[in-house]
């Protein structure tokens, strides 16, 4: 596990660009953290790491569930489980449909659902410490 620590959600911004090398295609990212932690801002960063979206045009999916960014060589898409609540909610998102080999699906609350639980997940876990202070956990699988 890497430990970071940002002071602004510009940093966190940065840290998702440089995260961003991390991740392989095909692959699923559980965002944990509390409202506000910072996992929107973090995936402002990661779709410019891809050059999939700009920060600004990336925006939460809490009331759309998924937003997509399609870069030059990636698809990521964003997911947001906040407001969905059973297992029979999640499979009509069809998410397994979403995982092919050139897109990497970005989660934020997976953790409310057991199946997203896997080792084989990439982790960044978002810590509120102070007003502008995050501590960032990553777990690589
Ligand atoms: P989440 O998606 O986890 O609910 P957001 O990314 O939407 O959280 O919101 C995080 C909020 O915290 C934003 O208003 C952001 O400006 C603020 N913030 C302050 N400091 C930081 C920091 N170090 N990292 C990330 N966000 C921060
Ligand atoms: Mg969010």
């Amino acid at each position: 596990m890497t430990t970071f620590q940002t002071h602004s959600a510009e940093e966190t911004t940065e840290l998702g660009r440089r995260l961003a090398a991390e991740l392989k295609p095909g692959s699923i990212v559980l965002l944990r953290g509390d409202l506000g932690a910072g996992k929107t801002t973090m995936v402002k960063g990661i779709a410019e790491g891809f050059q999939a979206a700009k920060a600004d045009d990336v925006t939460s999916p809490t009331f759309t569930l998924v937003h997509e960014y399609r870069g030059p060589d990636i698809i990521l898409y964003h997911i947001d489980l906040y407001r969905i609540d059973t297992q029979r909610e999640l499979d009509t998102l069809g998410l397994d449909d979403l995982l092919a080999p050139n897109c990497i699906l970005l989660i934020e609350w997976g953790e409310k659902f057991p199946r997203l639980q896997s080792e084989q997940n990439l982790e960044i876990a978002l810590e509120r410490v102070a007003e502008t202070e995050r501590r960032i956990m990553l777990t690589t699988p």
